[in-house]
């Protein structure tokens, strides 16, 4: 890697032309639809706009063609003809407008909208699929079959630094990064059920929220990071993700959240380590090597923004731990960095957080819903710690 890129960020005055807001809280949400409307260059990538579920398992699939256009400029260097030859967007200022923008103790982090959305307040209802939808009224199975899908999708910039991310960054600055994801999910859930509402756009699963936010980090093109600039993405859905559906239902089956009930039983040799509020361990059904999962103790909070500051700063903490042990624990076993990070909020939940190290290929008999581990969880959990004790 050339030094260019390993000091490489922007600085804030690259970024005039791109500041719209430097406090999303401040941003009227009719505003906020109108600069994702108006944004230039969004509107070559738009999602199709509808979504269709398996009927066997509920799980939905959005449609969106114009994605796999999108750039890279995170594959290993030698092997794909498309890269883009380590020129970082973000660092040049070449990105679309910032609604959200924080100091750190260096540089700054800042949320801007993603350029290709898979959710976007469309104007127009998408059409749907009508044989669908009519045979589903006349079959005896009746499952929800297709529909439209709409919604908001941001990216959080970690650090201005192209380096910098949560592994190694001051944990008051974490902490900062962490508040201001609650201060953009706070806004979207105190106002997008009630403008999707006068459109006549709430509920597609009927259930008690209206609107879902998802929080989740890809890092590494084999999971679909596309940029190696450290980033979040957040977005909102009227449509209900397949595992908020499961934590909802295990709730409602088992009387209590699922971070409630993991805490109590998963065997205590598999904390990898206790913050106090929170406690990030390896589960005893980890799928692939170094899964793990980040627990709130409070299971009454459904999200961030309902976490004091001691929580907060817990959850900031677990995210740092977590994705150090997995960048220094990947290159050791011989994998090539790739992780996803998925929040888990909404009823039923309690607040929890997956790190999910791509580990292991997904093979056949994982695909049938057998997965063959080839770990297991109490040798990873006191790798997992000694690894952190060190670093
Ligand atoms: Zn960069």
């Amino acid at each position: 890697m050339s030094k260019d890129i390993m000091t490489a960020r922007i600085e804030r005055n690259q970024l005039t032309h791109l500041l719209q807001s430097e406090d999303i809280e401040d941003v009227p949400f009719d505003e906020l639809v109108r600069l994702f409307r108006e944004e230039e260059g969004l509107s070559d990538y738009l999602p199709e706009g509808i979504y269709a579920t398996d009927p066997r398992t509920g799980e939905k699939v959005i449609f969106h063609s114009t994605r796999a256009n999108r750039p890279h400029d995170n594959k290993p260097v030698g092997t794909m003809a498309d890269q883009n030859q380590g020129s970082c967007p973000i660092c040049q200022g070449t990105t679309t407008g910032i609604l959200d923008l924080k100091p750190l103790s260096e540089g700054f982090t800042f949320i801007n909208k993603n350029l290709f959305p898979a959710f976007y307040p469309l104007e127009v209802e998408a059409d749907i699929e009508a044989e669908i939808e009519a045979k589903n009224k006349t079959s005896k199975t009746r499952r929800k079959g297709t529909g439209n899908i709409f919604g908001f999708h941001f990216l959080q910039w970690t650090s201005s630094y192209h380096e910098r991310d949560w592994h190694n960054i001051p944990l008051t600055d974490a902490t900062l990064v962490m508040k201001r994801l609650a201060a953009l999910e706070k806004k979207l859930l105190a106002e997008a059920p009630v403008y999707l509402g006068d459109l006549g756009k709430t509920g597609a699963d009927q259930h008690d929220n209206p609107v879902y936010i998802l929080i989740t980090k890809n890092y590494g093109h084999l999971v679909g990071g596309s940029l190696s600039h450290g980033h979040q993405q957040i977005a909102l859905s009227n449509v209900m993700p397949k595992r908020m559906g499961d934590n909802a239902r295990f709730f409602e089956e088992n009387g209590q959240t699922f971070s409630h009930y993991l805490l109590h039983i998963n065997p205590t040799e598999l904390i990898i380590k206790d913050y106090g509020p929170a406690v990030l361990l390896t589960p005893y059904f980890m799928r692939r090597p170094y899964d793990m999962i980040l627990a709130l103790k409070n299971s009454s909070p459904q999200f961030l923004h309902q976490l004091n500051e001691s929580e907060l700063e817990a959850v900031a903490q677990g995210w740092r731990d977590a994705i150090r042990a997995i960048l220094d624990i990947m290159p050791s076993i011989g994998r090539e960095l790739a992780y996803n990070v998925v929040t888990h909020n909404g009823p039923g939940a309690g607040i929890y957080f997956e790190f999910l190290p791509y580990t292991q290929e997904t093979g056949g008999f994982e695909l049938l819903g057998l997965t063959i581990c080839q770990a297991n969880p109490k040798e990873v959990a006191r790798h997992t710690r000694e690894v952190l004790s060190i670093l």
